[in-house]
């Protein structure tokens, strides 16, 4: 039985400053940026270790597509 897995966890949610079109619906609005790491967890729902360092995306409020922030 697997018990081990990984799991992306985001949080946050605030708006960004300047308007932004999303590549996917065409939607021209203000992103939701959030942060987002990837852990280590047991059981699918306990996060353990991360594994690897924070993540920012930024995200369409109309289709929640994600888009990888640089
Ligand atoms: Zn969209």
């Amino acid at each position: 039985m697997l018990i081990i897995g990984t799991k992306i966890f985001f949080w946050g949610s605030e708006a960004t400053a300047e308007m932004m079109r999303c590549g996917t619906c065409g939607t021209l609005a203000h992103f939701i940026q959030k942060t987002g790491m990837r852990f280590l967890v047991f059981f699918f729902i306990i996060p353990t270790i991360p594994l690897s360092g924070k993540m920012h995306v930024l995200e369409c409020p109309q289709c929640k597509t994600r888009y990888a922030r640089k």
